[in-house]
């Protein structure tokens, strides 16, 4: 998570408090891991997973954000849009 990003900064999420580093691009596996424990506390996850949907590729792809790693981001992207997709066509 990118604690500058002006996007997504709820009043009751619970990284506000935590370490950033945590949350960083630059974390490492234990940190990247101690992030997600604090995101699965967090009241806001939901809203936080929503944002990550939303958000432009340039705004945030880095670090930890709604209880997921950068790479289960762009899985966790992938996903929704494919299914977005499917949905058009059937419409
Ligand atoms: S889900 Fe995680 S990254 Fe998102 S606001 Fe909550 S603590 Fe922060």
């Amino acid at each position: 998570m990118n604690l500058n990003d002006p996007g997504f900064k709820h009043p009751k999420a619970a990284c506000l408090n935590a370490t950033p580093v945590y949350f960083s691009e630059r974390g490492d596996a234990t940190w990247v891991k101690r992030a997600k424990k604090i995101c699965q506390t967090c009241p806001v996850l939901e809203e936080c997973k929503q944002y990550v949907l939303r958000a432009s590729r340039d705004t945030m792809v880095y670090g930890v954000w709604g209880g997921m790693s950068s790479s289960q981001i762009k899985a966790y992207r992938k996903k929704h849009n494919a299914e977005k997709w499917a949905m058009a066509e059937v419409a």
